[in-house]
């Protein structure tokens, strides 16, 4: 039997996302999605995501475009390409698009970055769209006067995941020159610059326990973030992280679906992403997540040829999505589970619109 999240303490969230029973599994499940039938609608946000540029200058342990990885064919698209990409996802009415790239702090990046921001505002707009497109960006840590040129471009919103908040474990997974405090401390920038803020972890690291992703969740809670996007681990081949154990695949997948869960019944009005991560693990995952309180998807708009050099991960799903046929496949499926696509809204997280309020 759940008790009130109000009261939960790390240890009850820890014992939840321990739960290996299908009878108390679907009790969570249906306790998650009724609260987010109840605080955010049966809506769907669409984020049409285009990966910019796979360019890195981190060496994080478990990521597939490492600056160390050799043999990646680095590439970083012309403005012309992204705000083409921009125009489609218009087209098919998503209403939002998110920006995702390697880490880059060049001049040449942000300058471009901000003028493909700046273009896509003005030439998105239309009769269904009177703002142009929704931006996410989510290009990494940067300077406070970068995030700030950003946000005056015309993105609104930020992911930034933390990765983990236990302090040992991020140190083990990244270079010493990248510290969980200096993260931290972008959050709190961007919420400062004015951005709607999104953060989240990966799920099943090796060395991670589940009273990690319970502190993890607490840290949510604490910090009042406006949107998740969260998922399990998948070991990348080439990186220093593939030689460790990490919990199986179906492991993975079910605490992926707890974490959505636990996050929707902890801090209920925020916008949860249900990722491509989930899917790399089972074909339906992304429809699951939904299930257990998810309410955003980001399907891939990157140019097709350019996919497979963003592989952050061995067997990413969706390196074949066809954008066009993907939204009718889509509006079918979520049918069945009670559910409909936001056409041409930017569906900000009603966490967001009532903080900003
Ligand atoms: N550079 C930006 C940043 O650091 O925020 C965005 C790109 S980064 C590749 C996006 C996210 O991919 C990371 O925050 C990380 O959580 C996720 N990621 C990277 N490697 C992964 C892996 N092997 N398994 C699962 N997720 C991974």
């Amino acid at each position: 039997m759940l008790t009130s999240p109000e009261t939960w303490t790390q240890g009850d969230i820890a014992a939840l996302l321990r739960t290996r029973d299908p009878d108390e599994i679907e009790e969570i499940r249906a306790a998650a999605e009724q609260v987010l039938l109840r605080e955010c609608g049966d809506a769907v946000h669409l984020r049409g995501l285009v990966e910019s540029s796979n360019v890195c200058k981190c060496d994080c342990d478990y990521c597939g475009i490492r600056k160390s990885r050799r043999d990646v064919e680095r590439y970083t698209l012309e403005e012309d390409d992204i705000l083409a990409c921009a125009h489609l996802i218009a087209e098919l009415g998503y209403g939002s698009m998110v920006i995702q790239s390697g880490e880059r702090s060049d001049q040449k990046f942000i300058d471009l970055t901000a003028r493909a921001v700046a273009r896509i505002k003005r030439e998105t707009r239309s009769g269904d769209l009177p703002d142009g497109l929704g931006i996410t960006l989510c290009v990494g840590q940067q300077s406070r006067d970068v995030y700030q040129r950003l946000f005056d471009a015309g993105a609104h919103r930020y992911l930034l995941r933390i990765e983990t908040t236990n302090p040992d474990l991020f140190a083990k997974i990244h270079p010493k020159e990248q510290t969980l405090a200096s993260r931290m401390e972008c959050l709190e920038v961007l919420r400062e610059v004015g951005f709607q803020v999104g953060t989240g972890v990966m799920i099943g690291l090796p060395g991670q326990t589940v009273e990690d992703l319970a502190a993890d969740v607490m840290f949510y809670k604490t910090q009042d973030v406006d949107m998740f996007g969260m998922g399990p681990y998948i070991p990348a081949p080439d990186t220093p992280l593939v030689a460790q154990d990490c919990p199986p695949a179906e492991d993975r997948l079910r605490l992926g679906f707890l974490m959505i869960a636990a996050t929707r019944l902890l801090c209920r009005d925020v916008n949860i992403a249900s990722t491509t991560a989930l899917q790399t693990l089972h074909p339906h995952a992304r429809e699951t997540g939904l299930r257990f309180g998810a309410n955003v998807l980001m399907p891939q708009t990157t140019p097709p040829e350019r996919r497979r050099s963003y592989q952050l991960y061995a067997g990413k799903s969706n390196l074949d999505e066809n954008a066009a046929t993907f939204r009718t496949e889509l509006e079918a499926r979520l049918k069945a589970i009670g559910r409909r696509i936001e056409v041409n809204k930017w569906g900000d997280s009603r966490h967001a619109v009532r903080r900003m309020q």
